[in-house]
């Protein structure tokens, strides 16, 4: 049987399927950047997909103490809105929109 590779969430810790979780890095710049492939090189963090923990990202410390980085506030809402975004346009999907 093939073992689902299983990654925890930065936020709340619990192990979720790697596939369904989204995925921060810190890109070959030094700069934080939400990689939707999950094939990015650079360091990273996963999140899962609950409210609570995307919410979280526009608190930067969690994500920047994991990730050795101090990125802006700009940045982080950078990233934040590119996740809401992605999560938007894979529901539209989903619904067959
Ligand atoms: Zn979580």
């Amino acid at each position: 049987m093939k073992k689902i590779p299983m990654r925890s969430c930065v936020m709340c810790r619990e192990k979720v399927e790697k596939r369904e979780l989204l995925r921060i890095i810190r890109n070959t710049d030094g700069k934080i950047e939400f990689d939707p492939t999950g094939k990015k090189n650079g360091r990273g963090v996963y999140l899962c997909r609950k409210d609570n923990c995307i919410q979280s990202v526009k608190n930067r410390q969690k994500i920047s103490n994991s990730l050795e980085i101090s990125p802006t506030q700009e940045e982080m809402d950078d990233v934040f809105e590119k996740i809401t975004n992605f999560l938007q346009r894979e529901s539209l999907k989903r619904e067959g929109k």
